[in-house]
């Protein structure tokens, strides 16, 4: 069978990474890495897990394993809902549509918004799962960068040269994955001026918002453009949220915050997709998030807060001349600039040869291929000594 014959065109742009080999390493004992941006196994929640499945069972076990509906299940839409109002987002469980993740949502929006040919903005860097998900649509990637001055004309204009128009800006907001970095206010106020004038959508990817270590936390996009617009259904910002980075990711429940007309026709995607996401993890998750939601995250703070403190103290005296990194305030991820002759894919093998030391080289993460002299490294993982050790590695490698 020639498989290539048969594959649709989408099928091309999906393409296994060039690290997934080297990454495979990380499973032996030895090594030290930085690699994986996945939360703390040993700070999941699970006694209250257990009681909210034991609980469930024992209550509700006929709803809890039949199908349910496509929108999500009802009380945890309330909750989300009443959770999106204390973070500056005024909405109902009508705005609210939970899905198998926050990844299923940036798949659905894709989905929903490109057709071949359009362009969506991105940051150079974005989010490497983000470029994933859209890629499946076949859209044209331009450079999101909010802090120049490049007119929406522009935007236009390159747009239609690729053959289509702008769909959406695309944004993991706080503590982004992979640099760290948030954007400011000025920043998201001026994604929304571009959104009006380009008449498109804004996809703000919240997924490490409930993770501020420290700094003081600045609205979401949605919540400026409420400010800006008077009511969410006058919105074009969708936010995309997650339990994942909060309470536990292998239970795949996520959400998205938009107006009810984006939101009604995403649920017709989620039919479509696989009818509803699992019933008794939306169930379980709703008690849990009801009983230790805030004492949970704030527990979590303190662990990583120190974990990323630990990193940024190493790596100051570890690094040597021409190493530069972010100080984030919160979330999982440190962002090296290595000189421009050192290649971030190379420097992994000779790591993971001479250093036993991993981390994510930074070249996915750029639309445009380029980004070879970065590299992605997460704290969430790594207790203070094991820190302390890899840093010092990752100085010697980078010092030879
Ligand atoms: N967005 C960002 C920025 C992420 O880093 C991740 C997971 N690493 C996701 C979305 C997807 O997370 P989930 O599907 O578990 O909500």
């Amino acid at each position: 069978m020639d498989w290539e014959k048969v594959f649709a065109t989408r099928a091309g742009r999906m393409k296994a990474s060039e690290i997934r080999e080297l990454l495979k390493l990380l499973a032996q004992p030895d090594i030290i890495s930085f690699a994986g941006g996945i939360p703390d196994p040993k700070l999941f929640p699970d006694q209250a897990f257990r009681e909210a499945y034991a609980d469930i069972f024992a209550t509700s076990a006929g709803e809890a394993l039949q199908y349910s509906v496509s929108e999500g299940y009802p009380p945890l839409r309330e909750w989300i809902a009443a959770h999106m109002a204390t973070i500056g987002i005024p909405c109902t469980a009508d705005n609210i549509l939970i899905t198998s993740g926050s990844q299923q949502a940036l798949d659905y929006l894709g989905k929903l918004l490109l057709s071949p040919g359009d362009t969506a903005l991105v940051g150079w860097p974005t989010y490497l799962g983000a470029l994933g998900a859209f890629n499946a649509y076949e859209p044209t990637y331009d450079r999101l960068d909010p802090e120049t001055n490049r007119s929406a004309s522009d935007y236009a204009e390159t747009a239609a040269a690729a053959g289509g128009r702008v769909k959406f800006a695309y944004m993991s907001v706080d503590f982004a994955n992979p640099t760290g970095r948030t954007m400011d206010r000025a920043a998201r106020e001026r994604v929304l001026d571009l959104a009006d004038e380009l008449d498109m959508a804004v996809i703000e990817d919240a997924a490490y918002q409930a993770l501020r270590y420290n700094g003081e936390a600045i609205p979401p996009i949605l919540a400026l453009e409420i400010a800006r617009k008077g009511n969410i259904e006058d919105c074009r910002t969708l936010y995309c949220g997650s339990f994942s980075k909060s309470l536990a990711p292998g239970l795949r429940v996520g959400w998205v915050c938009g107006s009810k007309r984006a939101i009604g026709q995403m649920v017709l995607l989620k039919q479509a997709g696989d009818l509803h996401s699992s019933t008794l993890n939306q169930m379980a998750i709703d008690r849990v998030a009801r009983s230790i939601f805030d004492d949970h995250v704030a527990m979590l703070r303190g662990v990583y807060a120190e974990r990323r403190d630990h990193m940024l103290s190493a790596l100051k005296r570890y690094m040597p001349e021409g190493v530069s990194w972010t100080h984030p305030e919160g979330g999982m991820f440190v962002w090296l600039t290595v000189p421009p002759n050192l290649d971030g894919a190379e420097l992994l093998a000779k790591s993971l040869k001479t250093q036993r030391v991993a981390f994510v080289p930074g070249r996915a993460f750029f639309a445009d291929g380029t980004g070879g002299n970065t590299l992605r490294l997460s704290f969430s993982l790594a207790d203070k000594e094991t820190i302390e050790e890899g840093i010092r590695r990752l100085g010697l490698l980078l010092a030879g």
